[in-house]
């Protein structure tokens, strides 16, 4: 069997394991099925990339921080306190006009959690694995993202040693916004490449 089947027959083994455990906790009333999913969710979405995103928008209004991010990476990270495993080595990929960068593990799901949490159910899935390299344009389409034809899309393979980190974009008209207001702009998927960063919506006054 070939390695990633190797890691396929590995990863289903470890979640039939995962899946026995909660049964039998959830059987025995010592955890509740709907909070747990509730506490997975707020780490995949939002207590987890809440670290990422802070790290991605300090660069937008700081540039000799994007030149630390940049060349010295696990340093400039480790500088805003954010350290641990599976985030040792991280390396930092800028989006550009021409440039959009897009993060996959092929192997398994390699990830930065220290940075992002924990990684969402399609990024360990088949299919994004496998189609993130061969179709990457269609992946973004299915995304809901349509980058213009011309921008060039580089995937990433994360693996064991490195993980990568998406650097958005920042968006047109929010260079007035403080750098807490930015990072809050900043979602998870944007640091994956399967999403960009948006300006907030402009809210329409109701004409008196
Ligand atoms: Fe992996």
């Amino acid at each position: 069997m070939n390695q990633e089947g190797d890691q396929d027959r590995i990863n289903r083994e470890l979640e039939a394991r995962v899946n026995a455990l909660e049964s039998l906790l959830i059987d025995k009333s010592l955890v509740d099925r709907q909070a747990l999913q509730v506490i997975l969710e707020l780490y995949e979405t939002r207590i987890g990339p809440r670290n990422g995103a802070r790290v991605v928008a300090r660069p937008w209004v700081d540039p000799l921080f994007k030149a630390r991010l940049l060349s010295t990476t696990d340093e400039a990270i480790a500088s805003m306190g954010y350290t641990g495993r599976q985030g040792e080595h991280v390396v930092v990929v800028e989006n550009t006009p021409q440039l959009h960068n897009l993060v996959v593990c092929t192997l398994c799901s390699c990830y930065p959690w220290p940075l992002l949490g924990l990684p969402p159910g399609w990024y360990k899935s088949a299919p994004y694995r496998s189609r993130a390299v061969i179709d990457p344009r269609g992946v973004l389409v299915d995304f809901g993202l349509h980058l213009p034809a011309d921008t060039q899309i580089q995937v990433w393979d994360s693996n064991a040693e490195v993980r990568y980190l998406v650097l958005p974009m920042q968006p047109e008209g929010t260079g007035h916004l403080p750098e807490a207001a930015l990072a809050d702009l900043v979602s998870r998927n944007a640091m994956i490449g399967t999403d960009v960063v948006r300006a907030p919506a402009v809210r329409l006054e109701a004409s008196p």
